[in-house]
């Protein structure tokens, strides 16, 4: 059996863009990942489907596994020869109990490797306008746990003993015991004027930056009611951000959106949207997975160069045909001289990432649109022409062509079915802290929200959503669910469809 290795990877403090490249290798490599909370669900979806997910965080009702039970299980898949990712919030030799999984690998005998990752108050200080050091001014940096072991009977932090001037102190897990972690700091004769920072949830969409000073932050951290995880930066520095903050500024951040998409995939929308500073909540509301009707692979791959178009309608279809296509063929010229026809550009994307040119796209991303423009090429009367689609393919697009005299075939080369959302973090968060907006881009995104909507039931207190809809087609299907349009995009596009959103919810508009 080959041996297993354990890495200890730092995952950053949230915002996914800031895994390091080693760790997005790893994570999409290993065999089992042991993840804590706060770790996000698009650091998560980087792991391949046959990874096994060992969650060791907080349970519901605040139980945590112990840490003698996480070693023992990093030693046991290292020794059923795994490559194993015990991947940790920040970096895993800060206050994350690295060192301690560390030594216990060493005295077992298990090889292991040490990623770091972005620590809190590195980000913290980042993403609020907080340089830890400055030239002329502050030139020491103190990270500090406000929270030590409750089973310890003294304190190992001598807070007299910290730097009181030309410093920063971050006060990791201190949210809890903040008034007494100022207490002390006052009494260890720290400038009662000096400034602090407290950065909650920091580099993520949903940051929020409470700035104050020492002896009034225990009050003003009340009234903003200040949760964890937050970090709390003490000194000059602290008040840098009324300067040069510059993640506050964009126009969607603090908003939180809720985007359909299918499971395991990354959304166009998403980013455009955190791009924007927003927190977005990807809701796997589908799972699409590959199913190519395999009497119909044989009649299509047969005959394949005598058709005329082949029209995809999205991104996976193109995926699932080709995969399907280079199973049977291994030259792309077997493909033969057909013209290739795609409902948006995210499938005309897809389709260049198999090198060949797409050579009409509709003005509007949908079937109608899509088939009209088809027709007017006039090249449609007595033309074979081959949709490749997905079970829930509307019927539209064929009927369309067949009016304009064309034989049509149809190819299913995927399947959707509808997601489990009850373990779904994204549902989760949905449940209890409600969102911003819920932004709809397909009929078939619509009609999955509403078969599980018992399954996304808001929770007393929830932010009640509105609804954007990506365009008339979507609209339509939301009313006739019964479920109101609040705000619609000008053109069926995603450039659109950001630019309401930003014009509705965006810092500008209030
Ligand atoms: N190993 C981690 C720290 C784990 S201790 C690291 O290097 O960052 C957990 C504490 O980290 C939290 O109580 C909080 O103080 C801080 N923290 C983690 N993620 C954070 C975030 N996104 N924003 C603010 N503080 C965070």
């Amino acid at each position: 059996m080959p041996e297993g290795i354990v890495r200890l990877v730092g995952a950053g403090p949230g915002n996914p863009g800031l895994l390091t490249i080693r760790a997005k290798e790893l994570l999409e490599s290993c065999h089992a990942l042991v993840f804590d909370s706060l770790i996000h669900p698009a650091v998560l979806a980087l792991v391949s489907p046959d990874c096994e997910l060992i969650y060791v965080g907080k349970k519901s009702g605040g139980l945590t596994v112990h840490q003698e039970t996480i070693q023992r299980t990093l030693v046991e898949k290292a020794k059923e020869g795994k490559e194993v990712v015990r991947l940790k919030g920040g970096d895993p030799f800060v206050f994350g109990r690295g060192g301690e999984e560390a030594l216990f690998l060493r005295e077992n005998g298990i090889a292991f490797e040490v990623v770091p990752g972005v620590t809190a108050a590195s980000g913290a200080a980042a993403f609020s306008g907080t340089p830890l050091t400055q030239r002329k001014s502050n030139s020491t940096v103190v990270f500090v746990t406000g929270h030590e072991d409750p089973e310890k009977d003294t304190s190992m932090v001598d807070w007299k003993q910290l730097p009181k001037e030309n410093s920063s102190l971050c006060i990791y897990m201190g949210v809890g015991n903040l008034s007494r972690i100022i207490g002390e700091l006052l009494e260890a004769d720290f400038d009662p004027n000096t400034p602090v920072v407290c950065v909650e949830w920091a580099t993520l969409g949903r940051q929020r930056v409470c700035r104050s000073r020492l002896n009034m932050v225990v009050d003003d951290a009340k009234g903003f009611c200040l949760n964890s995880p937050a970090v709390i930066m003490v000194g000059g520095n602290a008040t840098m951000g009324e300067k040069i903050s510059w993640f506050e500024d964009q126009p969607l951040q603090g908003r939180r959106f809720v985007v359909t998409r299918s499971k395991g995939q990354a959304s166009e929308l998403s980013e455009m949207l955190e791009r924007q500073g927003a927190e977005v909540l990807g809701l796997p509301l589908i799972s699409i997975s590959k199913h190519v009707d395999e009497e119909t692979r044989t009649d299509v791959f047969a005959e394949i160069a005598s058709y005329d178009w082949i029209v995809f309608s999205s991104p996976n279809g193109v995926r699932y045909f080709f995969d399907a296509f280079f199973e049977t063929f291994d030259d792309i010229r077997s493909l033969g001289f057909l013209r290739i026809a795609a409902v948006g550009k995210a499938t005309a994307s897809e389709i260049k990432k198999y090198y060949v040119t797409t050579d009409l796209i509709p003005k509007e991303a949908n079937a109608e649109s899509l088939a009209e423009a088809l027709v007017e090429t006039e090249s449609l009367d007595s033309s074979k022409v081959l949709i490749v689609t997905g079970n829930l393919g509307r019927d539209v697009l064929r009927s369309k062509l067949e009016e304009a005299r064309a034989i049509v075939d149809r190819f299913e080369v995927y399947r959707t079915e509808p997601a489990n959302l009850s373990d779904d973090p994204a549902a989760k968060e949905l449940r209890s802290q409600g969102a911003d907006a819920i932004i709809f881009t397909s009929s078939s995104g619509v009609k999955s929200f509403v078969d599980q909507a018992k399954d996304l039931a808001l929770e007393e207190g929830a932010n009640r959503p509105k609804t954007v809809s990506i365009g008339p087609i979507t609209s339509a299907t939301m009313s006739k669910s019964g479920m109101p349009t609040d705000f619609e995009a000008k053109e069926a596009s995603l450039d659109s469809l950001v630019e309401v959103i930003k014009q509705e919810f965006g810092k500008a508009s209030q």
